[in-house]
Parts: structure tokens; sequence; C-alpha cells
């Protein structure tokens, strides 16, 4: 293809996005194939002459889209929303018009300075603290691409940090710039007794991270009494269990807003418990209820002060409710070099004179991986097309449909709510009141849920998401619905609350026979 092809090809695929979104509501919100649809229709063989461009485009129209979950359909609402704007989509295409891996300043300075900009823009926005912000010279902010990534990477600054402490208890002195050196005997004699926590409300996140280390992930268990979030004395009682079995508790990962029903951890207490284990560090999850820290008001619920206060690393999504088409995942540390002692590896060929003279920032040492993408410019484009002002708005209103849509659920007869609506996020289930002829226990109301998600499942039209409760009284198999999403309005949320009342009636019909 040359420029001029490129540009015809390029205007092309504007019009047919914009076709695409001018529509998106009148088409099913899931997708309807078969598994392995895609499969029988492509060759086994990539071409072996290269083909017209205008065939290939079509074939996105004709094989790919049918294919295709919309997730930003105003009737998407599994999971969490992923949030994409035209401004990120733009942004992407810039991105790749610039194409290069950045991980070190020199590489590309716009991309590295960039993010350093916007990263701090995004904490400043959020309300964490001067210690998280790059302009401390101490703390800062990175791009990841998912919570997943940053979660990850906490892990290993932490492993790297308790046995950086360990090798210090046991005699090794640091070197005059500081950094020490860990030695091999401390990594055998430590390294496989390293301990992982989180509560069972965790995201598997947790659980992976600690897979990936090869290291032993406990799932502290939660109480229904406690909104499902993980308090202090849990964590102490586990950490202090592992300790006189001779294993080194070091990760914590708390969650600020877990996928299940955005149960907000109690990090005070837990920073508390933490201060008698030095260490132990504190990685706050918040990776979708992160950025609802732009809301002032609701930064005393998002426990925001607390993680100011006692966390060591903190990530949020702008991917998911934050307008920042996928993927964006924003994660700060109080101390850079946390990062950077554990993952700066410079070999002769990766240095540059502005990286020894240390005035930049070379983004591979703060990640496990080297080269990078040109993420910035998305939260760039949106956090100045929206302003904060815009962003704000966007997220009131995902909180406004789930008020509203918790108003309906109380007044049905046949729905509860099962945990306090979190922010946009409301978790229900099929409960029908005392007053009427069907009467159920607990097995059974686990068992006429898991119908009715069965049956709302075998449906195109309609997307939302199952969970499990476990807690230390009893496991419920609920159903979620997380608004949010940059094009839905509260018809939309209506429309899709009318079908899940529908299938629950016929539920409950089929269960009285
Ligand atoms: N943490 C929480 C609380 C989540 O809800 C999710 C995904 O929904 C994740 C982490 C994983 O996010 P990512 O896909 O960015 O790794």
């Amino acid at each position: 293809m040359d420029i001029e092809q490129f540009r015809k090809a390029g205007y092309a695929a504007i019009d047919s996005i914009c076709d695409y979104y001018s529509n998106i509501s009148n088409v099913p919100v899931k997708a309807q194939v078969q598994p392995g649809y895609l499969i029988d229709q492509l060759p086994k063989e990539a071409p072996e002459n290269g083909q017209e461009f205008d065939e290939i485009s079509k074939d996105f129209g004709k094989l790919i889209l049918p294919g295709i979950t919309h997730w930003q359909s105003p009737s998407f609402f599994a999971y969490f929303p992923s949030n994409s704007t035209f401004e990120c989509m733009l942004a992407d295409l810039y991105s790749a018009s610039v194409a290069n891996p950045g991980f070190n300043w020199i590489c590309s300075p716009a991309c590295t300075e960039l993010e350093q900009v916007v990263v701090e823009w995004a904490a400043r926005m959020l309300g964490l603290s001067e210690n998280f912000w790059g302009s401390s010279g101490i703390g800062g902010g990175v791009i990841m691409g998912s919570a997943s990534d940053s979660a990850f990477t906490a892990a290993i600054a932490a492993r790297e940090k308790a046995l950086r402490q360990l090798s210090i208890q046991n005699g090794v002195k640091p070197a005059e710039n500081g950094q020490v050196e860990i030695p091999d005997s401390i990594r055998q004699e430590y390294g496989q007794k390293l301990v992982v926590y989180g509560s069972t409300q965790t995201h598997s996140i947790g659980a992976k991270s600690a897979l990936m280390l090869g290291l032993p992930f406990r799932a502290i268990p939660v109480s229904a009494e406690d909104q499902y979030s993980l308090r202090g004395e849990s964590v102490k009682e586990a950490i202090e269990k592992d300790k006189q079995d001779g294993l080194v508790p070091f990760l914590v990962y708390a969650t600020i807003g877990t996928t299940s029903t955005g149960a907000i951890d109690r990090i005070g207490e837990i920073g508390e418990v933490l201060k008698e284990y030095p260490t132990v560090f504190l990685h706050v999850d918040a990776a979708w209820a992160g950025v609802a820290n732009a809301l002032p008001k609701y930064r005393e619920s998002l426990r925001l002060q607390e993680v100011n206060e006692y966390a060591d690393s903190f990530c949020t999504n702008f991917h998911k409710w934050g307008l920042t088409t996928f993927d964006c995942s924003i994660f700060c540390v109080k101390n850079r070099q946390d990062l950077t002692q554990a993952l700066d590896v410079t070999p002769s060929y990766l240095r540059s004179k502005e990286a020894d003279a240390g005035t930049v920032i070379d983004y591979r040492n703060w990640q496990p991986a080297l080269g990078r993408r040109f993420r910035s410019i998305k939260l760039w484009f949106v956090l100045r097309s929206y302003g904060i002002q815009g962003f704000q708005k966007h997220l009131e209103r995902g909180i406004e449909h789930c008020d509203e849509l918790a108003k309906v659920v109380e007044s049905s007869k046949n729905f509860e709510i099962v945990t306090k609506p979190s922010l946009s996020l409301l978790v229900f289930r099929l409960k029908p009141s005392s007053t009427t002829a069907v009467q159920v226990d607990d097995d059974e109301l686990n068992i006429i849920n898991q119908r009715l998600y069965t049956n709302l499942d075998l449906r195109y039209d309609v997307f939302l998401s199952q969970t499990v409760l476990h807690s230390k009284e009893s496991n419920k198999f609920v159903l979620r619905l997380a608004m949010g999403g940059v094009n839905t309005t509260f018809k939309d949320v209506e429309k899709t609350w009318k079908i899940i009342e529908e299938e629950g009636e016929k539920v409950l019909d089929d269960w009285e026979k």
C-alpha cells in the first residue's frame, strides 16, 4: 500500500467505523456465532500472493464483525465496561503512525515524557498523594497494558524488596549508591518461603501473580456482614500462621472495588497491621473503581486517604470506566526504586548518555517487558477532550443509572439487591417475596438463579455476568450488572432489566410446576 492508497483506505475505514457506531444500538450485544465459526471460513495457510486491500477490508465486515461481542453497545452490562472513545481510536492511529517500542527515553523522548506528564495528570485528578507523583522525584507512575501486569510487576518489586531487606538483616552491607546485592544464599534460603495474600474476592490476578512466581497465594475468607471486604485482623491471623510455619509474608493485594461486588477492602486496618511486618508490600488493585476518585465526594468511601497513607503501589484501569480505549492501566508507586532495583537490567546496547546521567526515565526499567506501546497519547487525548469535568460527568452518569436501577429492583416483587450498590455496579438475584406462592430455601435460591443466568445467557440481546459470593457464612450465586458504558442511557438499562424480569418470571413459573 502506498501513501495515496493508504489515504483512500483510511478514509474508507473511518467511514465504516462511523457506520458501525451509528448502528450499534440496533444489533444484539452478543456475537451470534458458534465456536469455530471463523476458523471454518478461513484458509489454513496465508495467501501465496498479496491481495487487494479493498477485498481484505470487506472481510472485516463480512467475517470479523459477526464474531464481535459489542462491548461498546449501550446494552453491554457484563464484567466491567471497557470504554472506548473516538479520541482514543485516533490516538491509536497516531501512535501506530510513529510506531516505535519506546523502551528508553532516547527511543522517542515524546513517548516517555508524555507518559510522565499524563500519568501525573491522572494521579492528581484521582487525588493520589504527591508521594505517587513522578514530579516528587521519588515516586511516579507508568502505563501498563493491564491491571494484571501492574499486579505482577508489584509482586516482582515486592519480592526483590523483601529479599533485599532479608539480605541486610543477614549482614549484607548496601553499596555506596545504596544498592543491595541479594546473595544467592538468601534467594535459596527465603525465595521459596515467600507468601502472597489477598482475599477470596481478590481478582484472579492475585493468585495468578503468585503462580507465575511459583509462590503460594492465601485467599483470606471475608464475611458478608463486612460486605465482602478484607479486614486487618484476618490479614494478621493469616500472616501470623504462616510466620509460625517459618514462611515469609511479603505481599498483600488489597482491592478497592472487587470484581464480584465492588467491595472496598479496609486499607487502613490492613496498613496498620502491616506496620508490624516491614517486609510486606501493599499493592492496591483499584482496576475498576479507582477512576471514581475523580469525583471527590466518593473518595472517603473509596478509602483514598488510607490508600495514600498505607499503599506502596496503586493501580487503576482507565480502559475500564475511564473513557480510554483498551489498553491503559495506570500503575503508581511511592518509591520508583522498588521497580528499578527489581527490573533494571542494562547491557551496554541499552545504555544511553541521558540515562547514564540520570536525567531521564527509561520505562523498560519499570516493567517486565522491554518494548512498550505509546499508550499515553490516548489518555492525553481523552483528558484534554473531556476535561476533568467531562470525565466526572461520565462517571456520574454510570452511578446515576445504578442508583435508578437499584430503586427499580428494590420495588420489584421477585428480586433482591444482594450487596449495597457500589458506584455503577449492581449485584442482585431472583428471590420471590414472601407473599408469593413460590417459597425457596438458600440452596434452591442458588439453583433458580443459575437457571435464570443460563436462560439469559442463551439470548443475544442481553449481556450481564454471574458470580458466586464466597464468604465465611455461605456461597451465593448472584447476577451482576455493571453500568458505565459511554453510549448507555437509562432507557438501555431499563430495556435489559425488562428482559431480566421476564426471564425471572418464567423461571419461577417453571419452578412452581
Ligand atoms: N482487578 C479487578 C478488581 C478487576 O475487576 C479486573 C478485571 O475486571 C482486573 C483486576 C483485571 O484487569 P486487567 O484485565 O486489566 O488485567
